[in-house]
Order: structure tokens, then C-alpha cells, then sequence
């Protein structure tokens, strides 16, 4: 049974280091929830067009305690994530939160106030739940007021966000926070000698529709601080996790449409491929969606795992055909190198919850099983996405079903839907994505 799962993943999934007498957990875990979307005017009333503003008029499908796909997350929705996560009693290091907490509304319904507002709102729901854990956030494209519009030096949002976050973060990444949105700091594991380093980057400075940072080379100069960050830690021999909101690569869903502006993705393509053997492990959020990519290096060997984790808002607009179940995550990594072991993934199936009004969360996958690999490193990752290549795949299927968190088994992707998949996956920069969207 796939819901119980009362014992420490760590353990049940054998990386306990049984040496004699003594047994070395070589494996810890930290959590990832990201695009919560709070929706405070969520309301359960009869006329189905005024549920909830970030619906925009169209009528509600099928609005329970938990929320509908034409809405963004009701406060209930979000505090059963939450509570599930603090019940589970996982042992966790840390959390990552890639930000979006505002809905999806008109911009004339927001402002900064209420930005800020549903921010620091947040942080207190994640700091009640879990008073003791260290949080490591990334701000979001919808955690700005106009949204997009991040700016590349000080402002009121930052300034505010970087006084919620004071709790988690040391006085040298909260100044550099207040300049440009992001930061680094180390996190201290009493495992292993070395510490993680975390680098938070405001990817939003790169993200198309922001206007600031049209012909800016290096906007809030992050490229260059990104740069002697990791130089730094290369020579430290330190490992790191960056964290970010807008993912890099192309869109799994579309074609030819990198998420960040393409200038951009080719320069942190490059840094990434840079200081590949000090990145362990790249997590993003803001598709909403449960995808994987690989980067290769330019000999295409496979060189970094990055992950991008579905939203636990469940909304779609009018126009999409395909929505996500509520989801958050679980990776397992091993505290001396860092490397990533394994990823958890649960989900609220939303119809459900609805209807028996109770919020059972539960597994809906765990990565290594559901596509047969060891573990998350690059070259294994890489392998897999050749097995979904195969045409008609089964993996590939679920990989797909996964994508989506589970919202309809009955659709399906293949022809055009695969390929622009697979080629997003594998392919990070213009030149090897354009060959494999060519290719077929
Ligand atoms: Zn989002
Ligand atoms: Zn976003």
C-alpha cells in the first residue's frame, strides 16, 4: 500500500549504511513546496462565477472546501498542505519554497500592500506550522506588485519580504536581498564536515514579461555575483543547491519558449556547466507542473539533475485543457556529498477531498520506483528519459501522469506533446533544443 509510509523513507528505501555494530544514516531530507497562490476571497456560494476572483468571472467547476481548478488555493487547501507535511513527522534539515504566494488576479484587484500582506502571511503559516526549521524561500514573479515587475535594486517588497524572512536567513543575505532579491548562506548538516552552500536567485529579473530588465546585460548584477559565488565554493571544495522560481531551460509544454528570456538562459546555462561539479541540485517552481531536465555539458554528457516542483494551487484558466492536483515534496539526499537520492512526491487528489470533505494527502510517487533508477544523479536521469524516448514508453506515461499530478489519467501525450517534452528535458540551451525539436 502506497499510503503507508509510517517509516522514514530514508530508511525504507535501504540507504542505511549497516557498518558492524554501527548504523551511519546516509541519507537526509528536505522538503520543497512552491506557487501556493492564496486566493483569500475563496468562498463557497452558489452563483459559481464569484467563488473566487482568480477564476475571473468564468464559472467554477465543482468548488469544494479545498478549492476549485478554476481558483487558486483557499487558506483551508493550504493549511491542510501544511498540517500534512508537519503530521507526517518526516525528519527534514531544512525546507525550500520557491515562491508565488499571490493569486492569479488583475493587477488593478492587487497592490503592494496586499502583495506584502499575503506574503508575510504565508511566512507565519509556514513559521506556525514549523517554529524550528530552517526555510530557505525564493521569491516568485506573482511576489511583486505590479506582478513581473521585479526591480533590479531596492524596493518596498523587498525590503518588507527580507523583514519576514529574518528568522531564517543571516544579516548577509538579508542585505543582498534588499538590493536585488537574492542571496546565499550555508547550511551546517553535523554530518558531514562540509557545509551546503544554498543560493537563492531571483530568476524573475530574467522571466520575459518582466519590462525593468529589457536590455540589461546583467540585471541587479546577479550573473556576476552568481559567477563569484560558486568560484568561491569551487575552491572551498563546498557543494550546492540553487533555488530559484522561474526555471531555466524550455518550457515542457511548448515549444521553442524558454521561460526566462533566451539571452539569459544561455548565460546561466554556461555558468551552470561552469561549476557543474559544485551544483548537486537545481529546484524551481513556477510551471505548476512535476517536470525533470538534465543539463549535458557540450560533449552531451549529463552533468546536473534539475527539478521543477508542481504548485499546490490547483488552477488552471478557462483556455488549458490540463490542470495539477495540489502536490509537495520530499527529496532525500546524502549528507556528505549532497548528491540527491531520491524524491517523494504527494499530492491532494482535489475532487476527492471535496467530496468527503476531508483532505487526504497521500504518495503518488516516489521517483526512483515509478521509472527504476538508483538514484537522481545526472546519468541516471539521462538514461531514464531515453527509456521514455521509446516510442509508446509506459514510463513515459506515467512520467506524463505525473506531470500533471495526477488531474486525468485518460489524457495522454505523445506525437508533438512527447517530443516537445523529451527534447525539454534533455536540451537546456537554443542549439541542442532546436536540433532535437528538429530531429522529432
Ligand atoms: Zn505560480
Ligand atoms: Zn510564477
Amino acid at each position: 500500500d502506497e499510503s503507508d509510509w509510517g517509516s522514514v523513507p530514508c530508511s525504507t528505501i535501504g540507504w542505511l549504511c549497516d557498518l558492524g555494530q554501527i548504523t551511519l544514516p546516509l541519507c537526509r531530507q528536505f522538503w520543497h513546496v512552491s506557487d501556493l497562490h492564496l486566493d483569500p476571497t475563496y468562498h463557497i456560494t452558489g452563483d459559481h462565477t464569484k467563488v473566487c476572483s482568480s477564476s475571473k468571472g468564468a464559472n467554477a467547476s465543482n468548488p469544494g472546501p479545498f478549492g476549485d481548478f478554476f481558483c487558486d488555493s483557499p487558506y483551508q487547501l493550504i493549511l491542510s498542505a501544511f498540517k500534512y507535511m508537519n503530521e507526517s513527522e518526516q525528519q527534514v534539515s531544512f525546507m525550500i519554497w520557491t515562491g508565488d504566494s499571490p493569486p492569479h488576479i488583475p493587477v488593478e484587484e492587487l497592490s503592494t500592500k496586499m502583495v506584502i500582506n499575503v506574503i508575510g502571511n504565508m511566512t507565519s503559516t509556514i513559521q506556525s506550522f514549523f517554529p524550528d526549521l530552517q526555510v530557505f524561500p525564493a521569491l516568485g514573479n506573482h511576489d511583486y506588485w505590479p506582478q513581473d515587475q521585479l526591480p533590479v535594486s531596492a524596493s518596498e517588497v523587498y525590503s518588507a519580504v527580507a523583514n519576514f524572512w529574518k528568522p531564517w536567513l543571516t544579516d548577509e543575505a538579508i542585505s543582498t536581498f534588499k538590493k536585488g532579491g537574492f542571496y546565499t548562506q550555508l547550511f551546517q548538516s553535523n554530518v558531514s564536515p562540509q557545509p551546503l552552500r544554498i543560493i537563492s536567485l531571483n530568476t524573475n529579473l530574467y522571466y520575459s514579461p518582466n519590462h525593468v530588465t529589457l536590455n540589461i546585460t546583467d540585471p541587479a548584477n546577479q550573473l556576476a555575483w552568481l559567477e563569484s559565488t560558486l568560484e568561491i565554493s569551487l575552491q572551498k571544495k563546498e557543494k550546492v543547491y540553487v533555488i530559484g522560481h522561474v526555471p531555466i531551460g524550455y518550457l515542457p509544454f511548448a515549444r521553442n519558449t524558454t521561460a526566462i528570456r533566451g539571452y539569459y538562459n544561455e548565460k546561466l546555462v554556461k555558468i551552470f556547466r561552469k561549476y557543474s561539479d559544485v551544483i548537486a541540485g537545481q529546484f524551481f517552481g513556477h510551471t505548476h507542473r512535476d517536470s525533470i531536465m538534465i543539463l549535458l555539458d557540450e560533449k552531451e554528457n549529463p552533468i546536473n539533475s534539475l527539478f521543477v516542483a508542481p504548485a499546490v494551487t490547483p488552477v488552471k484558466s478557462v483556455l488549458q485543457r490540463e490542470s495539477n492536483n495540489p502536490g509537495v515534496r520530499l527529496y532525500q539526499y546524502d549528507p556528505l556529498q549532497y548528491s540527491l537520492l531520491d524524491l517523494w512526491q504527494f499530492y491532494l487528489n482535489l475532487t476527492d477531498a471535496n467530496m468527503k470533505n476531508e483532505s487526504n494527502w497521500k504518495l503518488e510517487y516516489i521517483l526512483t520506483k515509478a521509472y527504476g533508477i538508483e538514484d537522481l544523479k545526472p546519468e541516471n536521469l539521462y538514461e531514464m528519459t531515453k527509456q521514455f524516448a521509446v516510442p509508446h514508453s509506459k514510463l513515459f506515461q506515467q512520467y506524463y501522469n505525473n506531470f500533471i499530478v495526477s488531474y486525468d489519467k485518460s489524457i495522454v501525450c505523445e506525437g508533438y506533446c512527447k517530443t516537445s517534452q523529451i527534447c525539454a528535458m534533455q536540451y537546456l540551451d537554443y542549439s541542442f533544443y532546436t536540433d532535437c525539436i528538429q530531429r522529432g
